[in-house]
């Protein structure tokens, strides 16, 4: 395999087994712990066989065309005709005649492809070579039409204001908030601007890999990686994101949310097919609609080609995108077909309407899932949404204002589909015990808690199953009126200095309507949030009718495995509605199904069993189909000491049950555990508890005893903080501490770091080297088996999915669930190969063969199980 540098045995041994994978058409689950070069293994070896992979279909067409031009009747019949009928009942001169055809056929179409892909090559290559003349030439090209557009809008304006005032009472803007006539309810075709693009868009999709990652970072990590390797050169590399990534349009950038970026895009492509058409028919125009400058389809062209010749990461697609006026969104979608690695968030892969309006084709292609270890979770949420009581009334509230003013103007069909959509509001907030007119704020709901109701049960309850829902959603989705509406707030909800018309002061009294309902449904955030989060959450709740459509886009796409949870808490504006799914597995299912091979990574993928029942198995997979791969570390193995304690040093037995835990002596013994480590281990400590309220509980109860004084002699003691933003602050702190005690020497030898489980600081925060050399795990953090949602799902496994080893389903869940936790906390203690630290298991349950096989191989590998608490101190010393 191509790489860097020499590559560790494991880097090899993960490559192998990927490209064997790969080769095999199998599902894979690979492990391979942070800090072992994950990235650089999985971009080598997947390249490398993409690279073979070409080769031989290269070679294949070769020795056919060569066959085909020799006049050879060389094809194999499933050569020639892949797939045909059975044709034991024709004569054989005609099965000879349609064979020979077929074979005519092939070769036809191996030419053609052969010299598109060879134009294709010389125009990449082209473009390589002479990449800043082209620039040049193409940005002068571009500030000429765009002087030419300028003065255009300017002629058309100043000949629209002269004849206009007569033909309108409404402003264009406001003109722009009307809803457009709804044409038909059969899917009629609703071209977008995309769909005018030529038949570039029609070529071949070559193989590819997709590959995708959690996080924005973790993508532009990744293509940097790609850019620094081997591949770097001659690979064409597309990243995907969001409009709210990469639109370069500051005006609708400008939105913040994604949703309303989202609308207003779709919006201005709209009226710019709306546009040239209106012109093709000849038709006068009225009014001057808004269309994006960026979308231009030469331009994105352009864009596509720059991206196909060199490797590029989001901010730097985006800065070419600014640079050539063109759109970095949908130009780079249009290389998706050239592409040979294409880079994507989660959400665009794993959501399938997301994916096939991006244009992803997974038919025989290969897909890596990176970060995966909550990729269970994360399909879970892709296709949960809720929406809170306020955010129902305030819809409602919005969208009857918006009915009134516009009510002469709208037709038919959008009235008959507003009344549906305020008819649904009002039934779903009296389905949490309220009602629409009045203020969700200040109405209590008498009968609180949680109650969960299948799909149809929820339509039945709240009188609404004879509404049609996914007609209304197609309505809502095609009509954008979300974005109609938040147009109409955001002019008459802003605030009142803006009223500048004698109309507008008339409507001074809704305007003022519109703001207290905003300023009612904001009380829920926190009184402390910043002005960042502010002006998120104000965004937010601007357009709650948008998170609305998503949670009628949840119901609709139900099937039996979908739930709808009522959490009726407090008052109807806390109070909220939930769409659940309880088997992610069936959106998975057709990923699998489709792609050549697909691979699941992460650095902790255990337990393994999670990924192999609940996803793979109830996705249909053949258990034949799936491989695992897990490689230990390159730390050498004296480099970490990873220990189960099942007593303390005054022998107490440590069991932290739900009964236990709470009692004095078990805190008493954790506390001591605590000061004697933390007079032998130097720099940072971390201890995991399993709760917020644990670990207040605990703190308060070593507060009263002294025992906290004296751990904080030794080291400095920090808390988790329960709010995101204050999570930076905390561990630069913790870090100067460990560094300032490493530097001066004394009595103080570090810090101690409070974690929790799950928390804040348990994901994509390292403690490597001096921040943790020690990992302490307090009792096991199994998960609230007693909440409604859990509840539920473990009585869907249990009578849906067999016994696994004797255990019921339900029992597995829980105990992967912990475990997972378990693994992610701790495994971030090693991140890279002179690294060392101690990961102590405080609870002698750890021991148990069960639990103890889902523990991570390199640290179970290396586990030592000790029954007192002497002979582990000995160990920890050394
Ligand atoms: S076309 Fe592109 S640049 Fe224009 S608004 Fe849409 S995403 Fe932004």
């Amino acid at each position: 395999f191509p790489f860097p540098y020499t590559p560790y045995r494991i880097q090899e041994q993960f490559m192998e087994a990927l490209y064997g994978a790969l080769e095999a058409g199998r599902v894979g689950i690979f492990e391979s712990p942070t800090g072992t070069g994950k990235s650089l293994s999985l971009i080598c070896g997947a390249l490398s066989w993409l690279r073979d992979w070409e080769e031989k279909r290269r070679q294949e067409e070769a020795r056919l065309l060569a066959l085909g031009a020799g006049g050879q009747d060389g094809l194999t019949p499933q050569q020639a005709r892949p797939g045909s009928a059975d044709t034991a009942e024709q004569p054989d001169w005609v099965t000879a005649f349609v064979q020979k055809k077929e074979e005519r056929d092939m070769v036809d179409r191996l030419k053609e492809e052969q010299i598109r892909r060879k134009k294709q090559e010389d125009r990449l290559e082209k473009i390589r070579h002479n990449v800043h003349l082209k620039y040049t030439a193409k940005r002068k090209r571009c500030e000429e039409d765009e002087a030419k557009r300028l003065l255009q809008l300017s002629k058309e304006a100043l000949s629209q204001r002269a004849g206009e005032s007569a033909l309108d009472q409404l402003d264009h803007n406001e003109e722009e908030l009307i809803l457009a006539e709804y044409e038909s309810d059969d899917e009629k075709k609703v071209v977008s601007g995309l769909e005018e693009d030529d038949d570039d868009l029609e070529e071949e999709h070559v193989t590819k890999i997709y590959y995708c990652s959690r996080t924005h970072s973790q993508l532009s990590q990744f293509v940097r990686e790609v850019q620094k390797s081997p591949f770097g050169k001659d690979t064409r590399l597309v990243t995907l994101g969001s409009r709210q990534n990469l639109c370069v349009n500051e005006e609708v950038r400008r939105l913040g949310a994604l949703q309303l970026i989202n609308d207003r895009c779709m919006e201005m492509q709209k009226n710019k097919y709306e546009k040239s058409n209106e012109e093709n028919e000849g038709k006068k125009r009225r009014l001057s609609r808004t269309v994006c400058p960026f979308y231009s389809y030469e331009q994105m062209q352009f864009l596509r080609d720059e991206v196909l010749v060199e490797v590029q990461d989001i901010e730097q697609l985006v800065s070419l995108g600014r640079e050539t006026k063109a759109c970095p969104y949908y130009g780079s979608r249009f290389a998706i077909p050239a592409a040979q690695l294409v880079v994507l968030p989660y959400q665009m892969l794993l959501h399938e309407p997301t994916r096939n309006a991006a244009g992803i084709k997974l038919k025989d292609q290969v897909v890596i899932i990176d970060e995966a270890h909550n990729l269970i979770d994360t399909i879970t949420c892709i296709h949960s949404a809720e929406v809170s009581g306020s955010q129902l009334c305030c819809a409602h509230s919005q969208l009857s204002q918006y009915m009134e003013r516009y009510r002469k103007r709208l037709k038919a069909k959008n009235m008959m589909y507003i009344k549906q959509i305020l008819y649904l509001l009002e039934q779903f907030v009296a389905m949490l015990g309220g009602n629409v007119n009045q203020n969700p704020g200040c109405q209590a709901v008498s009968q609180t808690g949680t109650v969960l109701k299948s799909i149809n049960d929820f339509l039945f309850q709240s009188q609404t199953d004879n509404i049609n829902l996914f007609k209304v959603q197609r309505y809502c989705e095609k009509s954008l009126i979300s974005r109609k509406l938040f147009g109409f707030v955001e002019r008459y909800g802003g605030p009142v200095s803006a009223v500048k018309t004698k109309e507008n002061q008339e409507l001074a009294g809704l305007q003022n309507f519109l703001v207290t309902l905003q300023q009612g449904s904001d009380k829920k955030g926190t009184p402390q949030s910043t002005p960042l989060e502010a002006e998120h959450d104000q965004l937010r709740t601007a357009s709650p009718l948008m998170q609305i459509e998503g949670f009628l886009s949840a119901l609709t796409n139900a099937n039996q495995d979908g739930r709808v949870i009522l959490n009726r808490q407090g008052t109807v504006g806390q109070s909220s509605l939930k769409f659940l799914l309880l088997n992610p597995a069936v959106h998975f299912a057709k990923v699998v199904e489709e792609c050549r091979a697909v691979i699941i990574a992460g650095g902790t993928m255990q337990p393994v069993a999670d990924f192999r029942e609940e996803l793979l198995c109830c996705a249909g997979v053949d258990s034949a189909r799936i491989v695992e791969f897990s490689c230990g570390h390159v730390i050498p193995p004296e480099n970490i000491l990873p220990i189960i304690l099942c007593s303390g040093p005054s022998n107490q037995q440590l069991e932290f049950t739900y009964q236990t835990r709470d009692l004095p002596q078990m805190m008493d013994e954790t506390g001591r555990i605590l000061c004697n480590l933390c007079n032998v281990i130097p720099g940072g400590v971390v201890c995991f508890f399993p709760s917020y309220e644990y670990e207040k509980q605990v703190y308060g109860h070593w507060e009263k005893t002294g025992l906290l004084s004296r751990l904080a002699a030794k080291k400095k003691i920090f808390q988790e903080p329960k709010k995101a933003n204050q999570v930076e602050q905390v561990l630069v702190e913790y870090a100067k501490c460990i560094k300032r005690c490493s530097q001066a020497g004394g009595q103080m030898t570090g810090a101690l770091l409070l974690s929790v489980v799950g928390g804040k600081m348990s994901e994509g925060i390292n403690f490597s080297d001096d921040l943790g050399r020690c990992v302490i795990m307090v009792g096991m953090p199994y998960p609230n088996i007693r909440s409604p949602e859990l509840q539920e799902k473990m009585t869907w496994l249990d009578k849906t999915m067999p016994r696994a080893a004797g255990q019921a389903p339900s029992r597995v869940l829980v105990e992967n669930l912990c475990m997972k936790a378990v693994n992610q906390s701790i495994g971030r203690a090693i991140r890279h190969q002179k690294d060392f630290a101690s990961v102590l298991l405080l609870d002698h349950r750890y021991a148990r063969p069960a639990i103890f096989n889902k523990l991570p191989q390199w640290i179970r590998e290396r586990t030592q199980v000790k029954p007192a608490f002497g002979s582990a101190f000995a160990e920890l010393r050394k």
